[in-house]
């Protein structure tokens, strides 16, 4: 059953790591840090090595709130195309940080520090702020943005939110947030809440790497999502499986009965996109459109896509005529 305990222990050795008690207290500490995070019911005896590891966390976690508050970190933007039109349709803002000296650091190093030490908090306004800020360029678009877990749960994140959105004019219809199912883990109701009331201020509310976690389909009745996002697993694996696909139309036909917008995530070939498309999913996002973009060259971007299409809708219409004129 699920209600059984498990122990994890970490331990230091004197005199070999130290002979201060404090000292010692310290690296049994991350020692136990070690046990934990490698699977737990576990022991671990201090190594060195192990110190390493968490002083370039603490490192990681000082050098990423300098570059919170002196605003180096940046945002890049993945465009999504409606499936039907091949039109943008949205976009999904992605945190960047180059960090100094050693170059850009990807959000999987960086995301998790954040979370552990709390600063997610403030990243992830930071990131809302600058999305609101950009997105006025592009009024058509729908913007995702990422929201950990753990900002749900900080007191007045709606309420932050809610602000940022009037500070720039943002309508909240054109926001929709993206959450993972970890955001149900615990008994905490309150994530929840916050959940609801952010769909109350008219956000929308997608959840994110659907079909990556446990207990996926469970929470589809828990909240009224507004939005699908199929796991890039699942994508990456249709290519070769014909399991894969056939999991794909079944999530796409699902989300479609509870009324939802499907999107699929990190499209990489054409004949995905194609597959995903002729299966009724309606946004698709993935490197085979284009990979995350700074601001400035999504302009670009955009104006570019916007020539294709003209052009492919221009030799569509010469093709009619001329299927018309024998
Ligand atoms: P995600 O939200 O699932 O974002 C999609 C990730 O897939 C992005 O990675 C994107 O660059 C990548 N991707 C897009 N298309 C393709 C493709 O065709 N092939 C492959 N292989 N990958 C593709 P990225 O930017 O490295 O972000 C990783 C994760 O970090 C995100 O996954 C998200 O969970 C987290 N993250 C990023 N920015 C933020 C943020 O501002 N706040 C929070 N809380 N999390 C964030
Ligand atoms: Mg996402
Ligand atoms: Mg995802």
């Amino acid at each position: 059953s699920a209600d059984h305990v498990t122990v994890s222990m970490g331990a230091a050795l004197a005199p070999r790591d130290g002979l201060a008690a404090e000292d010692l207290l310290r690296k049994a500490d991350i020692a136990l840090y070690d046990a934990k995070s490698n699977g737990r019911n576990r022991w671990s005896f201090f190594e060195p090595s192990m110190q390493e590891h968490v002083r370039t966390k603490d490192e990681i976690a000082r050098e990423l709130r300098k570059a919170i508050d002196e605003d180096l970190l940046d945002v890049a933007y993945q465009p999504q195309c409606d499936s039907r039109s091949g039109r943008i349709v949205a976009i999904e803002a992605l945190a960047r940080w180059n960090r100094r000296n050693t170059g850009p650091v990807p959000p999987s190093s960086f995301i998790p520090v954040a979370e552990e030490t709390g600063l997610i908090n403030d990243l992830g306004l930071w990131i809302l702020r600058r999305a609101c800020q950009d997105a006025h360029c592009w009024p058509d678009l729908v913007v995702s943005v990422n929201v950990s877990p753990t900002q749900f749960k900080h007191p007045g994140f709606v309420e932050k939110v809610s602000a940022t959105l009037e500070e720039f004019a943002f309508d909240p219809g054109r926001l929709e947030i993206e959450v993972t199912e970890t955001v149900f883990a615990g008994r905490d109701k309150k994530a929840l809440q916050s959940l609801r009331r952010l769909k109350d201020l008219g956000i929308k509310v997608a959840l994110d790497d659907f079909g990556s976690g446990y207990s996926s389909l469970s929470y589809l009745r828990h909240f009224p999502f507004d939005t699908l996002k199929i796991d890039r697993d699942f994508i990456s694996a249709m290519t070769d499986s014909p399991e894969a696909r056939a999991i794909v139309r079944t999530i796409i036909r699902l989300g479609q009965a509870l009324g939802m917008t499907i999107v699929a995530e990190g499209i990489e070939e054409k004949q995905q996109a194609e597959y995903l498309a002729a299966n009724g999913c309606h946004r698709l996002q993935g490197y085979f459109l284009s990979h995350p973009l700074p601001a400035k060259d999504l302009d670009e971007f955009l104006a570019d896509h916007e020539i294709q299409m003209e052009m492919k809708h221009q030799s569509l219409e010469v093709e009619r005529l001329r299927s018309a004129e024998f």
